[in-house]
């Protein structure tokens, strides 16, 4: 099992045994019997096997080892906080996931260096953690993982790559030289708008014990049933983000065509400022797309008129939806709207698109 389409559907799955399932319902516990002695599983804030084995096909795709959080916030705010002590310093994406940002602001006490992701890796003497997000949400910047990973270690820093836009089909940053990987698995991970999730994927194994021990002492552990039902989702990955992208392709060349939509990022357009670097670190383009109007009205308008997409937030969904980010607080165009290519056939959103905007 080499590729990784196959081990979206395998990984995690147990050996084949007559008369057993592929996937295993999820075990609901809190506590497991400790009779008898030698118990793998004792109490379920430390451990449960439905989430031990969605952990197993995150790490498989990821190249780590997986720690499962019962959302994205709860891996970042864990990983920010075990990682750092009061007065150290961090970089941290200025055009990123705000609510990292809040994070730090409201409940740490760092220092803060903002990094532009598109920008030069800045000065990261005295910097004990950097946390890049690429492509960044929602700018949809790009940065060279593995030239800020060699920056990072030269300074004695850690990197931290928030690869939820990407999922681990997109890129693996583990390979690019990063120490963590984190991200949402409430966006396309999992992908049915149904479930939030998140998680943490290292290979430094020492690194790996204090983040689980964190994770035990905060609980800030997923359900076994979103675990499993996660697990379930993760099989068609690779078909779900396959299609997203081509839908997000086919979704720009209309974007394009309109004099209101004054400007289109998305990381799989040639002429956008993304797309060299997308070309060499990602495999595939995904189904993000920002479009940038005039006002908030002319925004709202575009989204109100839309019939197959849904004005909605968050992204990597089966259904495509649309959203305008300045009402949640990014430090963006009061115009700009987020576009999630779903699963849906390109031509209804093209249409949709089209009798929106005209
Ligand atoms: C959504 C998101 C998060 C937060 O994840 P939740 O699952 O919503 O807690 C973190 N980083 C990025 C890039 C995100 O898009």
């Amino acid at each position: 099992m080499t590729e990784p389409g196959t081990k979206c559907v395998h990984a995690g799955t147990p050996e084949p045994a007559p008369g057993q399932p592929f996937l295993p319902g999820p075990v609901f516990a809190s506590s497991y019997h400790l009779a008898g002695g030698g118990a793998e599983y004792t109490y379920a804030r430390n451990a449960n096997p439905t989430t031990r084995a969605l952990e197993a096909a995150i790490g498989a795709l990821d190249g780590g080892h997986t720690l499962a959080f019962s959302s994205g916030m709860a891996a970042i705010s864990t990983l920010l906080s075990t990682l750092t002590n009061a007065g150290d310093t961090v970089v941290l994406p200025s055009d990123g996931y705000f609510l990292t940002r809040s994070y730090v602001d409201e409940q740490l006490e760092l220092d803060v260096r903002l990094m532009d992701t598109a920008g030069q890796v800045p000065d990261l003497s005295g910097v004990k953690l950097v946390l890049v997000e690429s492509p960044a949400n929602p700018s949809m910047n790009m940065c060279d993982i593995a030239l800020v990973a060699e920056r990072a270690h030269a300074a004695g820093a850690l990197l931290a790559v928030d690869n939820t836009l990407a999922t681990p089909l997109g890129q693996t940053p583990l390979d690019l030289g990063a120490d963590v990987v984190v991200a949402s698995d409430s966006k396309a991970l999992t992908g049915h708008t149904d479930l939030m999730f998140g998680h943490l994927s290292t290979r430094n194994e020492e690194l790996y014990r204090r983040l689980e021990r964190a994770r035990t002492v905060i609980g800030c552990i997923p359900s076994p049933f979103d675990a499993w039902l996660a697990h379930r989702s993760l099989s068609t990955l690779e078909l779900r983000v396959q299609r997203q992208s081509s839908n997000a392709a086919a979704m720009v060349e209309e974007l394009l065509r309109h004099p209101a939509v004054q400007e289109v990022r998305w990381p799989g357009h040639p002429a956008d400022p993304s797309y060299e670097l997308a070309t060499r670190q990602l495999r595939h383009f995904g189904g993000v797309i920002t479009a940038r109007f005039a006002d908030a009205e002319t925004a709202d308008a575009v989204i109100g008129a839309c019939t197959v997409i849904s004005a909605a937030t968050s992204f990597g969904g089966v259904h495509s939806i649309a959203d305008r980010r300045a009402q949640w607080g990014d430090p963006v165009d009061p115009g700009l709207v987020r576009f999630s290519a779903g699963c849906e056939d390109p031509r209804d959103l093209v249409a949709d698109l089209r009798a929106a905007l005209t």
